[in-house]
């Protein structure tokens, strides 16, 4: 992600600038850390006691470090500022839930690191790129995992399907999510490759694992004048972008974002 971006909460000005600002060399997004690296952060920590970490202020400096560090969706931001991050991951890695890093959540999977779910969302709120959107509307996530990503998007939309392949991830989402009482959002175990056609169409569309290719089922449950952003492989065959798909009423438009690393998108459930 660059590091330069303009600061002070703005949007660029149009998707032409973010997505010639995102054909530029960048660092890659690693919104997953590799299980090994996580697995020796959690032996270094003791469960916390008294840290405060329930306080809006520690919440509010992520979202200030996010900030500083070039994050300019603000709907995006204050979403962030207000979900627990830390009630989402294992109490062993509370500590370090207000870090910008993804942590275990059990099955080789990861929580997203705050900056790519900012980043994820900015791209679903810059819209069909001549004017950005002021509400997400209708979500479709796939890959729920702990529920974090869910729990921020409910924030910002009318209602939130996320599907998760694996069951007890969904069912450890679900804990959390009722834990919480985030409102507008439904947990479906399942594949996501196939989305969810009874509830489509979707007006934003965005994924936590990348495949060879967007799934043709996403493209089309993608509604008119909605957005999908998700990774998948690159061109070349060596790593993964992130793909943006804008539904026009005459049909669709695909943009690249930048290099992005999350885990892969896998057929079926378990
Ligand atoms: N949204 C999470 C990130 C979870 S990691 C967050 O808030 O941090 C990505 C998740 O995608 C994993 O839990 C993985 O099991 C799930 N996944 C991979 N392929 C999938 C598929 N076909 N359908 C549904 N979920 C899938």
């Amino acid at each position: 992600m660059t590091k330069t971006p303009p600061r002070g909460g703005r949007f660029p000005a149009s998707l032409n600038e973010a997505a010639s600002k995102a054909s530029q060399p960048q660092a890659t997004l690693r919104p997953q850390r590799t299980l090994n690296e996580a697995a020796r952060d959690q032996r270094l920590l003791a469960v916390p006691t008294g840290l405060g970490l329930d306080s809006a202020t520690v919440r509010q400096r992520m979202v200030e470090r996010l900030r500083a560090d070039g994050a300019r969706c603000e709907p995006a931001l204050q979403a962030m500022a207000s979900v627990s991050r830390h009630l989402f991951v294992d109490t062993a890695l509370a500590t370090q839930a207000y870090e910008d890093t993804s942590l275990p959540i059990g099955l080789g999977q990861t929580i997203s690191k705050p900056s790519v779910v900012a980043r994820m969302i900015e791209w679903l709120y810059l819209g069909d790129g001549s004017r950005q959107r002021g509400h997400l509307g209708r979500v479709m996530e796939i890959g729920t995992g702990c529920g974090y990503q869910a729990a921020v998007l409910a924030q910002l939309s009318s209602h939130v399907l996320s599907i998760e392949r694996l069951k007890p991830l969904h069912e450890l989402a679900a804990r959390h999510l009722r834990a919480q009482h985030v409102p507008r959002t439904q947990l479906f175990y399942g594949d996501g490759m196939l989305g969810y056609a009874p509830r489509a169409p979707y007006d934003s569309i965005i994924a936590a694992a990348g495949g060879d290719d967007i799934p043709q089922a996403w493209l089309d449950q993608l509604a008119v004048g909605g957005r999908l952003v998700a990774p998948a492989t690159a061109a070349d065959g060596q790593g993964q972008v992130l793909v943006v798909v804008d539904r026009f009423p005459d049909g669709l438009r695909r943009t690249l974002g930048e290099v992005v690393q999350f885990v892969p998108l896998k057929s079926g459930i378990k």
